[in-house]
């Protein structure tokens, strides 16, 4: 069954590390695997990218590893274990900014920490607190030179290490922290597609990780994906979506830090800016959430993914669900019926004719695709097959959003399976081959071996020649699958091409028309010779007069192909072929 064009990102946990849930999430459509390091330790993500690493070689199929950065989070420190807040409950917070935080025990209950420096003189009398990505609700009440106090508004139970957030503050906090800064090189060391960059707030922060990733490894091929999950991220989204590789509408903590009623706007603005400018974007958090507890979502769940899709979302994300929930291979499998049938009802071709206002540009690649997919579209092409080196032709195409799938063909396996992400891509690895038309043949071969693509069906070629030259898309080409080709044997150097006359005896020879014909010979006989001049070439079952056809091929400049290996009289009299010596190949065309 065909996979979906709209990704699926699955979060993992060291509760989902052995091989065979692993094996079971890939196969009901997980395409990406988010490993969240706020949460992570590292002895599990070893295992559990050891175990990824195995699995998509085994399956043969592209998948791709994000590592989730903590970021710089404002946390709540001081006990163990969950702590019972009441309504009406006063608390103390004071900051405490030194190396053993994590560690450090509070000496009276409901007396917290927080890595947050200065408290007292950020927050004023009457300002909101946030817990617990705000199920539990604050009202600061006084405010000494050290700590403030905090009357509670709801119960609940206070998690250890509990998110804490004041709305609209901006925190003086280091946007790489020393685990943060761990992580990323964790990240770049193990050769993992993504990173996901918690709390990003302009394009500085970006051009800070870049930066250590280049002082980790120079070469390291890592793309970025910077989370959105607050107002100063929204308030730079343009600088941050340019200098990003993708974006990720994080709606858990937007939803904390804007007003709740605000993020179903945000969430359109981020997806469609990100469409608009050609790059993935995730739509995040609570998508399937009660599947958590419960074998079916609820309606409005459903709804959630299915409006994300016909926003054009690349990707939709599973957190909690599949990292810790009781039905992580069912809640993938529910999401991906989701998906499958809103792009069945898609209306591609409003897609198509809206997506001529996203080639406002002069780039080749961008001009090519674009014309790629309207060629395929207009001429209702099978598919699409792109041949690339970096990634770019294919996420150029991935932004029209074609209706028709996108057979992706890199030698580069980071590549491979980094575009796992990109809407409407489906990856294949192909080995490199320095003449195209190996290359081409061999990746139409993979397409039928796999029952992509069918005996006549159209598709549409785009590549970049020669090949492996990043970033230089030229050349388009329709081509027909499955017109027949036969193998033989090419005793003469060149190519031809020429409708097909089949010659029993001599009489064929005086009464059919042989001018710029390729001629179809049971056997050779020398008063054939008188012929030759007006043929552009000969193909023969047998091999009989091999050197003197030799000869007379290279004398009258024709290829000529020996030992056709088929049954030469079903090809049709009047069909265009081409004899293609070098591949030693008779090619109907
Ligand atoms: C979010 O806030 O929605 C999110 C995806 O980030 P995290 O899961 O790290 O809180």
């Amino acid at each position: 069954m065909f996979k979906t064009k709209t990704k699926i990102v699955g979060t993992l946990s060291n509760f989902r590390k052995d091989k065979k849930i692993l094996k079971e999430l890939i196969s009901e459509g997980m395409d990406v695997i988010r490993l969240n390091f706020s949460h992570m330790n590292l002895d599990d993500a070893d295992v559990l990218i050891k175990n990824v690493k195995e699995i998509r070689r085994e399956m043969n199929i592209p998948l791709a590893i994000m590592l989730d950065t903590k970021g710089p989070e404002v946390r709540i420190y001081g006990h163990k274990e969950k702590v019972k807040l009441e309504k009406s409950d006063i608390i103390t917070i004071s900051s405490y900014i030194k190396k053993d935080l994590e560690n450090k025990i509070s000496p009276e209950n409901l007396h917290f920490y927080t890595n947050l420096p200065d408290l007292p003189k950020l927050v004023k009398i009457g300002s909101r607190v946030l817990l617990m990505d705000g199920f539990i609700e604050g009202l600061v009440k006084e405010i000494d030179s050290e700590k403030i106090h905090v009357e509670i508004l709801n119960n609940g139970a206070l998690r250890p290490k509990a998110h804490l957030s004041i709305p609209n503050l901006h925190y003086d906090l280091d946007f790489l922290s020393e685990k943060d800064i761990h992580d990323i090189t964790y990240a770049v060391k193990n050769d993992l597609e993504y990173i996901a960059l918690s709390f990003v707030q302009s394009s500085d922060d970006i051009f800070q990780v870049k930066q250590l990733i280049r002082e980790v490894d120079m070469d390291a091929n890592i793309k970025l994906i910077s989370k959105i999950e607050n107002k100063f991220a929204i308030n730079n989204l343009d600088e941050i979506i340019r200098y990003s590789d993708g974006v990720m509408v994080a709606r858990g903590d937007l939803g904390v830090e804007l007003p709740l009623e605000e993020v179903p706007i945000m969430q359109k603005k981020i997806i469609r800016n990100c469409y608009l400018s050609g790059k993935p974007v995730i739509t995040a958090t609570q998508m399937l959430e009660s599947m958590i507890d419960n074998r079916v979502p609820t309606r409005a769940e459903a709804s959630d993914v299915a409006n994300a899709c016909y926003d054009l979302t690349s990707a939709v994300m599973l957190s909690g669900e599949t990292a810790v929930g009781n039905f992580p291979a069912l809640v993938v499998r529910t999401m991906e019926r989701i998906i499958r049938k809103v792009e069945a009802s898609f209306d591609y071709s409003a897609i198509y004719h809206k997506s001529r206002r996203l080639m406002d540009s002069r780039d080749l690649t961008t001009i090519i695709s674009y014309n790629a997919v309207a060629t395929a579209t207009q001429s209702q092409a099978a598919a699409i097959i792109v041949f690339s080196t970096s990634g770019y032709s294919a996420q150029q195409i991935s932004k029209l959003r074609p209706g028709l799938p996108v057979y992706t063909f890199t030698p580069n396996e980071k590549i491979y399976n980094q575009l796992a992400l990109n809407w409407g891509i489906f990856p294949y690895l192909i080995e490199e081959e320095i003449d195209f038309e190996d290359m081409l043949s061999h990746a139409l071969k993979i397409c039928e071996d796999e029952n992509l693509l069918k005996k006549d069906d159209m598709v549409v070629i785009v590549a970049g020649l020669p090949l492996g030259a990043k970033g230089r898309t030229n050349m388009i080409r329709v081509e027909t699958i499955g017109k027949s080709s036969i193998a033989g044997r090419a005793v003469c150097k060149g190519s031809a091409t020429g409708q097909i006359v089949h010659i029993r005896d001599e009489n064929d020879l005086k009464t059919k028309d042989l001018t710029g014909k390729v001629i179809v010979l049971q056997t050779f006989k020398q008063q054939y010779t008188n012929y030759l001049r007006y043929i552009n070439g000969i193909v023969m079952e047998g091999s009989e007069f091999e050197s003197s056809l030799q000869i007379l091929g290279m004398a009258y400049n024709i290829p000529i192909l020996l030992d056709a290996f088929a049954n030469l009289s079903s090809i049709k009299e009047g069909v265009l072929v081409e004899i293609n010596s070098k591949k030693q190949l008779v090619i109907e065309i």
